[in-house]
């Protein structure tokens, strides 16, 4: 496993890949990895000739008040888990190399990165649509490998290269879990031991508003209610049902059906959703 810093070096590698024919699958990650990035990466190397795994904590997707200084940083463990689920490559440039002096140039991808997540963090999906961008043209990847956690990260990410004419192949992967149902994140290091057991009330609310459609309701104000009633335990930032593509929020239940939640435990935002087809 090779470990790469810059987007010339990593062009490079790719170019030569490509040319021997080979496919290349990237997963971009912050670091921190957990189960639910091994996951990613897994179906990177089953669904390609090469793997890459990138490793970048943006700070042109967190605001000033944000967590970009304390996001865990774990290089050691990452790389052990980049060589375990079959990674030929880890490219992990340095925020100096991304975003030099002068730097001026931003995506902006419209309608879909409102509201959410975008309504919280209002230059969240800039940032991201910039990264992914500058991660997509180092890496020259075939496929793209995004998880269900960050719902509306993966309809900016499908609407931009769409509307951009890339030519990757964007995967969406399923949402993995700890046990008693909490979404794995790398943030769930910040929470205490009660804050943790108080999370756990986003997934119980999630997982009860998918028994109460599977029941028969079709009222969107009815279900937002009862999930936000099931999330007493913490702060609510939003409870949103909205159409899984577009992010536009829905009064039926019909068609691919996004319930999307944010919420405080203490000083940390924690986010989950669950999609289906109705
Ligand atoms: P992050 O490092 O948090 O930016 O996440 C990198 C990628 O891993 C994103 O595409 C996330 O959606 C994905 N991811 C994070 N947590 C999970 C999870 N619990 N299950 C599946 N994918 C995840």
């Amino acid at each position: 496993m090779t470990i790469i810093d810059t987007p010339e070096a990593m062009r490079a590698w790719s170019f030569e890949q490509r040319a021997l024919g080979k496919t290349i699958g990237l997963v971009p990650t912050m670091g921190a990895l957990h189960e639910g990035h091994a996951s990613l990466m897994r179906a990177a190397s089953r669904g390609n000739d090469l793997a890459v795994l990138s490793i970048f904590v943006n700070p042109t997707q967190f605001a000033p008040h944000e967590d970009f200084n304390q996001y865990p940083r774990t290089f050691d463990a990452d790389s052990r888990i980049a060589e375990a689920t079959g990674a030929s490559v880890i490219y992990a440039p340095r925020a100096s190399t991304m975003y030099p002096e002068r730097y001026s140039t931003y995506v902006i991808v419209e309608d879909v990165s409102q509201g959410l997540c975008g309504g919280s963090r209002p230059h969240f999906f800039r940032g991201v649509a910039t990264v992914v961008t500058k991660l997509f043209n180092a890496v020259l990847p075939h496929r793209a490998y995004f998880g269900q956690k960050d719902a509306q990260q993966c309809a900016v990410i499908k609407r931009m290269t769409r509307d951009l004419d890339m030519d990757i192949e964007i995967v969406e992967m399923p949402i993995v879990r700890e046990p008693d149902g909490l979404a794995m994140s790398s943030r769930n290091a910040y929470l205490s031991a009660e804050e943790r057991a108080r999370a756990l009330c986003l997934s119980r609310s999630l997982f009860e508003a998918r028994e109460s459609i599977e029941a028969g309701e079709r009222d969107a104000h009815t279900l937002v209610a009862q999930v936000r009633a099931g999330m007493a335990d913490v702060q609510v930032d939003y409870v949103e049902l909205v159409d899984g593509e577009t992010m536009q929020p829905l009064e039926r239940i019909a068609g691919t059906v996004l319930v999307a939640i944010a919420a405080w435990a203490g000083k940390t935002r924690l986010i989950d959703n669950i999609k289906f087809e109705v």
